[in-house]
Order: C-alpha cells, then sequence, then structure tokens
C-alpha cells in the first residue's frame, strides 16, 4: 500500500501546537504505518520536499524565511491544514501588529525595553528579516481546511487526519471541532 506523505511545518507558533500532536501518543504508531513524515521539526529532514500530499502548518506569517518557505510549500503539496489558532487567524504572533511596523517593534522590544547593552538584533541570512505584519497562513496561500485552536487538542487533530487518510473530508462542525483558544 502507497503510504501518505505528511510534512509538518513550524512557523511563527510556539510549538505547542506540535506539543498536543505528540499527543496523539499510541495512535502515532497507528499513524506510522500509513504514513511517511517527509518534513517536521520532529524529524531531522533539512529541505521541504516535492509531492507532499498532506501538511500541518503551525503558526503564522511573521517574517522572510517564513514567507518564502509557505510559498515553497504550497507548490510542493496538494493539502494544506491551518493547524492552531496562530496559522487560522495570527492569534498571539499577530498581537505586534498593533504597534506598527517591524522597526517600531523591533525599536521597543530591543532598545526602549532593552535593560542591558541595548541593540537590534541583525545577522543576514541568521536571524531573518521581520515582515511589517504579521499574517494568517491564508492571506498569504490558499489553505484547504482550517484547524482551529491553542492547541487543538489530540483527539481533534486525530478526527481531521484520520479521514484524510481514507481520502474522506473531516466534518468540521460543533464546539469539539471549531473552538478556538
Ligand atoms: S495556536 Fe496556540 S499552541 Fe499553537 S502555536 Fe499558536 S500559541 Fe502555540
Amino acid at each position: 500500500m502507497k503510504k501518505i506523505k505528511l510534512a509538518t511545518v513550524w512557523l511563527a507558533g510556539c510549538s505547542g501546537c506540535h506539543m498536543s500532536f505528540l499527543d496523539l501518543d499510541e495512535w502515532l504508531l497507528e499513524l506510522a504505518q500509513k504514513v511517511d513524515i517527509v518534513y517536521s521539526p520532529i524529524a531531522d529532514i533539512k529541505d521541504y520536499p516535492d509531492g507532499v500530499d498532506i501538511c500541518l502548518v503551525e503558526g503564522a506569517i511573521a517574517n522572510e524565511e517564513n514567507l518564502a518557505l509557505i510559498k515553497e510549500i504550497r507548490q510542493k503539496t496538494k493539502f494544506i491544514i491551518s493547524f492552531g489558532d496562530c496559522a487560522v487567524t495570527a492569534n498571539v504572533p499577530g498581537m505586534r501588529n498593533m504597534l506598527g511596523p517591524a522597526e517600531t517593534v523591533l525599536k521597543r522590544s530591543y532598545l526602549e525595553l532593552g535593560d542591558i547593552t541595548p541593540q537590534l538584533p541583525q545577522e543576514p541570512g541568521i536571524v531573518p528579516e521581520l515582515l511589517d505584519r504579521v499574517s494568517p497562513v491564508h492571506e498569504v496561500v490558499n489553505v484547504d481546511l482550517f484547524l482551529p485552536g491553542c492547541p487543538p487538542n489530540a483527539a481533534r487533530i486525530r478526527s481531521v487526519i484520520e479521514p484524510l487518510l481514507k481520502e474522506e473530508s473531516p466534518i468540521m462542525e460543533g464546539r469539539k471541532m471549531i473552538k478556538f483558544g
């Protein structure tokens, strides 16, 4: 049986959604029979591969690196899931949008509030440039399914992945499936 190529990606988020994915516990063993994890922060794979079937995207789009990666993901992936409230609404990382553009945010955080040797973080090629505005994933690329929650609990994650593996559509209805927070 051909295995589904599954990727999980960590953009601007706290990794809590990935922790919730790991809460799938023993079901992960069952999942491993049906999918190949081809890219994930829990696997040491450097490049996003071609021909990914399903990708869970945690986090918002906050910097140049996130932006380049999500565009590459869209090109190489059949089905993208906005995974958790940061991906769906920008949530916590998006709170900085209230302060203004990137320069204002950086000055406030690293100069005005820097107690010891205030300086801006700059290391081209290592520290990615912040975007002026943090965006939810669907504002940048098309998303195939929204999976809200901060984080979505393991049962909700399973209720989405399980039908997709059978080429069925998850039923995204009711408090159990679409409650934010
Ligand atoms: S949705 Fe919540 S748990 Fe997931 S990355 Fe954002 S803050 Fe963390």
